[in-house]
């Protein structure tokens, strides 16, 4: 089998090329390193089932592959925001790029889709027939929308060319391999805490998410992608929910440190709630998050305790 994994030098990218290459799989990572780092896949490179590919998904490109999971996109409100013409581009035109591909190779696909295509949702938990409240001109709206229109794209690729799709909407997953600056809460939270800065709540923290370790979230992945079932979409996530707030809470208890808690403000369009009905995965894959918040820090921790003194 061989595969290839676009964003692979991300955080979820990586732990995922690690799993295939692991499993003996031939692996072809591609990925402009926007977001994504050397260092996260710095231990696949001795492998000779792995190859590392600089590109753009942008700009096309051809490979021979059974199998893509086009992940590349940046996922963190302040990297997708920070040039969000781009960000549609990459997803719009990285789905084209990558579905044009799957098209004339016959490897069946998989899109890291989001739970951001549900916007600001107003049924809770949100199950995948919920079309979604999204703000179609707001600040998110590059990476909502773009996510969006390469949901559209696979579905259509599917319908007209009978490419083998599955799509997957991802919610909030948190791991090891993070950027320090990824921006995500998780990863705000954890860096301010073990550099002893108070931590930032957007608001007052009563916003809600739920939490998804990411050996999970990746068990997940690679289940839909496999399973003759369903093309999705299928959400993938933890249904345990918390506030932001205590999630704040959660890491001042692990992290010993002179760290508070300050408010700054909200930012626009951010979702008040947000929580997966994951009843199709579990009937899809038995698929059940099995790490809770609490494990899934303990794990985290570590790694960024080890990755700021760099
Ligand atoms: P990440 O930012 O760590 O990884 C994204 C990767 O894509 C990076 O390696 C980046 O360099 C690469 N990339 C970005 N633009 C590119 C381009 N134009 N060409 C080639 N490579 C490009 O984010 P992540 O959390 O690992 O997310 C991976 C995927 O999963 C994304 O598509 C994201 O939308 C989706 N997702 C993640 C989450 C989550 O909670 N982690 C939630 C929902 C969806
Ligand atoms: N958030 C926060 N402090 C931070 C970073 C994020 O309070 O330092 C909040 C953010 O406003 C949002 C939630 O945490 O309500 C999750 O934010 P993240 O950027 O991780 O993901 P998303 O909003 O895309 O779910």
């Amino acid at each position: 089998m061989s595969t290839l994994v676009t964003g692979g030098a991300g955080f979820l990218g990586s732990h995922l090329c690690e799993r295939l290459v692991k499993q003996g799989e031939e692996v072809i990572c591609l990925d402009n390193f926007f977001t994504g780092r050397r260092r996260n896949v710095a231990n696949l490179l001795d492998y000779k089932n792995f190859e590392m590919m600089r590109h753009d998904v942008v700009d096309p490109f051809k490979v021979e592959v059974d199998r893509i999971y086009n992940l590349a996109c940046p996922a963190s409100p302040i990297h997708y925001q920070y040039n969000p013409i781009k960000t549609v581009k990459t997803s719009v035109m990285g789905a084209i790029n990558c579905l044009g591909l799957a098209k004339r190779v016959g490897a069946r696909i998989l899109q890291a889709s989001t739970s951001e295509i549900y916007g600001d949702p107003e049924v809770h938990p949100q199950p995948e027939s919920y079309r979604g409240n999204v703000n179609p001109i707001g600040l998110r709206s590059c990476y909502d929308e773009g996510k969006r229109c390469a949901e559209t794209l696979f579905f259509d690729y599917h319908r007209e060319n009978k490419v083998d799709i599955r799509v997957i909407r991802i919610f909030n997953t948190y791991g090891p391999n993070m950027r320090p600056d990824d921006g995500r809460v998780v990863s705000n939270f954890i860096v301010q805490a073990l550099k002893g800065e108070d931590l930032t709540l957007y608001g007052d923290g009563s916003q809600t998410r739920s939490f998804c370790y990411v050996d999970d979230l990746i068990n997940g992945m690679v289940g839909v992608m496999e399973q003759e079932d369903s093309v999705g979409p299928v959400n993938l996530g933890n249904p345990i929910e918390f506030t932001i707030k205590q999630l704040a809470e959660a890491v001042l208890d692990k992290v010993h440190t002179e760290s508070s808690l300050t408010e700054e403000p909200l930012p626009s369009d951010d979702p008040t709630q947000r929580k997966p009905d994951i009843s199709l995965a579990q009937k899809l894959l038995s698929w059940n998050p099995v790490v809770e918040l609490s494990t899934g820090l303990d794990r985290t921790i570590p790694y960024f305790r080890e990755i700021i003194k760099e």
